[in-house]
C-alpha cells in the first residue's frame, strides 16, 4: 500500500507543478469508474482505526455464523422485469474481517461489511430461524402448532420469494399461518406478494397479517409528498449507481443495500395498538410493545415467551441509526426512541436471545441487557448533550465537530456510526427542536449558492487561482497527518464546490472536487456517508443518472394509499407559474369506490374535498382507482385519458387538460453535485 501512495504522490507532485492542466483525473491511477487511489493520509487515517476499535472481540462474527443450516453460494436474485436485483457473489471481495480492509475503506466499515455478506438460512433457537442477506432487512420464521409464521418479508417480491423457497427447502413445506409486519418501511413489507404468491387459496383465506396501528396509513404514505425528492436522493444514500468494491460500494452498515426491484402491499388482518397485548398466534404467545414514533411511525417489537425471544423489530440494531436518515426525511425524537428501549428492557428481562430485523441475533440474559443499556444510553447521550450545547449557543457545525461519545459508550462495536453518525445525529436533535436556522443573521436571507459562489470565487481571483491553490493544498493534504489529512479534504470539498457551483463546466474543478470526495469517501465509517461521497465524485466524473425514478415501480403500494393523499400529492405538484390567474373546479368520481371528490383551483393553490355526486364542476373524471393510479405514475398518458373506455367524461375536456397540464412530472434526475 505505501508503494501505491508514493507512486500517488509522485505523480500528483508533477500535476502540481504542471498546473491544472494535466486535469488531477489521469494522474492519479483511478479505477474503471474513476474513482483515484487513496491518499498517504487516508491510508494513515484508516489504519488508525484498528487501534480505536476492538478488533480482536470476535464475538460478532461468531454470532453471526451461529446455527446456519444451509448457504446459497450462488445467491442472485433477478427482476420480474429483467436484471440482478440481489447478487451477494458481487460482495466476495470484502473476504477479511477488518484488520486486513484495503486502504480505501475505513477498516471499522469493512469488518461491519465483512458480517453483514454472511448470509443463509440459520436457526436461532429451536423452533425459531432467520434467512439473512438477501435483501436489506432479515426475515424471521416462527414454527407455530401447524406451520409457519413469518416476519417481516423483505422490499421486494423477487428476494422475499427467493428467500421463502430456500427456507421452505431446508425447513420442510408447511402452510403459512401468519406474516408479521414490524413497521411500515418498507425493506420490511414491500416484498410479502413474493410470498403469497406460493400460498394456496386456503391458506391466504385463513392468513393472519399482524401489524402496529396506523401501519396501513403509514406504509401507503411515506413517500408519496416527497417522493421524488427522497428517491433521487436515496441513490446516494445507497451507493445505487456505484460498483461494488474497494473504491465503491461495499454495505449501508445496517445490510447490504435495498433490492430495487418490484415492491407489493397486503392489507392486514390485526392491528396492535397497545404495550402488554398478547395474541396467541397458531398456539405461539407473543406479547406485543409499541414504539411508534422512534424509528418509524408505526412500528412493533414482540416477545415470545415459549422461546424467551425478544425481537427488537429496529428499535435497537447492530450500528448506531439515524436520528436523520440522509435521503431526507422527517427527523426522529431520540428521546422518545431511547424511552421505549429502556421500556423493553424492564418488560422482557428474561429475553435470552434477541433477533432483529437487521443483522444477526445475540444469545445471554446479560447480553442482551447491556446491549440494550447501551443503545438507550447511545441515544440518550446524543440527545441531552446536543440540547446541553444547544442551550449554550453551539451550532450544528459545531456540535456536529465536538460531540463524541464517552469511552464507556465508545468500546463495543454495536452502536458505532455504520449507518447513522453522532455527527449527523447530532445535528438532527438540533433540527427536531430548532429547526434550520442557527439565529446568526448571516445565515437569514444569504444568496442561493450559485449566486454566492460566483462572488465567492471572483473576489478571492478567479477560478484558476483557486484551483492552483486547492491542488496544491489537496498534495499537501497526503503528507499530513491523519486529522489534519481529512480537515483539510474536508475544507477543499466546501472551496471547490464553489468553483464548481460558480461555473458547472469547469472540468478541472470537478475533477479535483471528485478527487476529495474519493478520499472522504475512503476514510467514512457510515456505510451512507462513503455511498453520499463517492456518489458524488461518480456524479461529478460522468454527470447525473440517465434514469430517474419509475413510479411504476410502487403501483401495488399506491393502490392500497388512501385517495384523499392522492390529491395531497397532486397538489405539490402544481405548477403555481402555469396556474397562475386560472380558477377551475374539476370532479373525480371514482367508479369502483363510489366516492366523488371536488378538485378546486385557484390562488395558483389546489384544495380538494369529498363531496356528493350532484356537485356541479367545470368538468368531470369518472374512473375506477387503479386507471387514476396509472395516470398519476405516468402508465397512462392523454392518450389512454381520453380515448380509454374505462373513462368518462362530463363537461369540458379542454379544462381537463389543461388541469392536468399544469402538474409537473418530476423525472427524479435533479443535479445535486452541480447546479
Ligand atoms: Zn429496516
Amino acid at each position: 500500500m505505501f508503494l501505491r501512495s508514493n507512486i500517488f504522490l509522485v505523480s500528483l507532485f508533477a500535476m502540481a507543478i504542471a498546473g491544472c492542466d494535466a486535469g488531477p483525473e489521469r494522474a492519479s491511477g483511478a479505477n474503471d469508474a474513476g474513482h483515484s487511489a487513496p491518499t498517504a493520509s487516508t491510508s494513515k487515517a484508516n489504519s488508525q482505526v484498528l487501534e480505536q476499535r476492538p478488533f480482536d472481540n470476535r464475538d460478532d462474527f461468531e454470532n453471526a455464523r451461529r446455527g446456519l443450516i444451509a448457504q446459497d453460494a450462488e445467491l442472485v436474485v433477478d427482476s420480474v422485469n429483467g436484471g440482478e436485483i440481489w447478487n451477494m457473489q458481487d460482495y466476495a471481495f470484502i473476504d477479511s474481517d477488518g484488520e486486513n480492509a484495503p486502504s480505501s475503506v475505513n477498516p471499522s466499515l469493512w469488518r461491519q461489511a465483512a458480517l453483514n455478506n454472511i448470509h443463509g438460512l440459520f436457526e436461532v433457537r429451536e423452533g425459531l430461524y432467520q434467512i439473512r442477506g438477501y435483501d436489506l432487512a432479515n426475515m424471521s420464521i416462527i414454527e407455530s402448532d401447524t406451520g409457519w409464521i413469518l416476519v417481516d418479508p423483505l422490499t421486494a417480491g423477487e428476494t422475499a420469494s427467493k428467500a421463502f423457497l430456500f427456507a421452505r427447502e431446508h425447513l420442510g413445506e408447511k402452510p403459512v399461518r401468519a406474516i408479521l409486519f414490524t413497521h411500515s418501511h418498507i425493506d420490511h413489507f414491500g416484498g410479502v406478494q413474493g410470498i403469497l404468491q406460493h400460498l394456496s387459496d386456503e391458506e391466504k383465506a385463513d392468513l393472519r397479517i399482524i401489524a402496529p396501528a396506523g401501519f396501513e396509513e403509514e406504509a401507503t404514505s411515506e413517500n408519496i409528498i416527497a417522493g421524488p425528492a427522497m428517491t433521487r436522493r436515496a441513490m446516494y444514500m445507497y451507493g445505487k449507481q456505484l460498483g461494488r468494491g474497494d473504491r465503491g460500494h461495499v454495505g449501508t452498515g445496517l445490510g447490504k443495500g435495498p433490492a430495487f426491484g418490484t415492491f407489493g402491499f397486503a392489507t392486514p388482518t390485526d392491528m396492535v395498538s397497545e404495550t402488554g397485548t398478547e395474541l396467541t398466534v397458531d398456539g405461539v404467545p407473543m406479547v406485543f410493545q409499541i414504539v411508534s414514533g422512534s424509528e418509524a411511525p408505526a412500528e412493533f417489537t414482540f416477545y415470545l415467551p415459549e422461546h424467551k425471544a425478544f425481537c427488537g423489530a429496529e428499535l435497537v440494531s447492530r450500528n448506531m441509526h439515524n436520528l436523520y436518515t440522509p435521503r431526507g426525511a422527517k427527523v426522529r425524537d431520540a428521546r422518545i426512541w431511547s424511552g421505549f428501549i429502556e421500556e423493553a428492557r424492564n418488560l422482557f428481562p428474561e429475553a435470552d436471545v434477541y433477533f432483529g430485523s437487521h443483522h444477526w441475533p445475540l444469545w445471554g440474559q446479560d447480553k442482551i441487557q447491556e446491549f440494550l443499556a447501551k443503545q438507550r444510553d447511545t441515544y440518550k447521550f446524543i440527545h441531552d448533550q446536543t440540547v446541553r450545547l444547544m442551550n449554550r449557543g453551539a451550532t450544528p457545525r459545531e456540535l456536529a465537530e465536538n460531540l463524541q461519545l464517552p469511552p464507556a459508550l465508545n468500546e463495543d462495536f454495536h452502536n458505532q456510526g455504520y449507518y447513522g453518525t453522532v455527527s449527523h445525529n447530532a445535528k438532527a436533535v438540533y433540527q427536531y427542536y430548532m429547526g434550520w436556522f442557527t439565529a446568526n443573521p448571516a445565515q437569514l436571507n444569504p444568496l442561493p449558492e450559485s449566486e454566492s459562489a460566483k462572488r465567492t470565487v471572483e473576489m478571492m481571483g478567479g477560478a484558476e487561482k483557486v484551483l492552483d491553490q486547492a491542488l496544491r493544498e489537496f498534495s499537501g493534504a497526503a503528507d499530513m497527518d491523519a486529522t489534519e489529512g481529512r480537515n483539510t479534504y474536508r475544507w477543499l470539498a466546501e472551496l471547490l464546490n464553489h468553483v464548481v457551483f460558480a461555473d458547472p463546466d469547469n472540468g478541472d474543478a470537478r475533477a479535483l472536487l471528485a478527487n476529495v470526495y474519493d478520499q472522504l469517501g475512503y476514510q467514512a465509517e457510515s456505510g451512507p456517508w462513503r455511498d453520499f461521497y463517492l456518489t458524488g465524485a461518480y456524479e461529478l466524473r460522468h454527470g447525473a443518472p440517465k434514469e430517474g425514478l419509475k413510479p411504476a415501480v410502487m403501483r401495488e403500494i399506491l393502490l392500497h394509499t388512501p385517495v384523499s393523499l392522492f390529491f395531497e400529492s397532486m397538489a405539490v405538484r402544481l405548477n403555481a407559474a402555469d396556474a397562475e390567474g386560472k380558477s377551475t373546479t374539476i370532479k373525480v368520481t371514482f367508479t369502483d369506490l363510489q366516492q366523488s371528490y371536488l378538485l378546486t383551483l385557484q390562488n395558483s393553490v389546489l384544495h380538494h374535498r369529498l363531496t356528493s355526486d350532484d356537485t356541479p364542476a367545470d368538468a368531470s373524471l369518472l374512473l375506477t382507482r387503479p386507471m387514476f393510479v396509472d395516470i398519476l405514475i405516468g402508465d397512462a398518458g392523454l392518450k389512454e385519458l381520453l380515448f380509454s373506455d374505462d373513462i368518462r367524461f362530463e363537461g369540458s375536456k379542454l379544462d381537463l387538460i389543461g388541469f392536468f397540464s399544469m402538474l409537473d412530472k418530476p423525472d427524479g434526475r435533479f443535479n445535486i453535485v452541480t447546479p
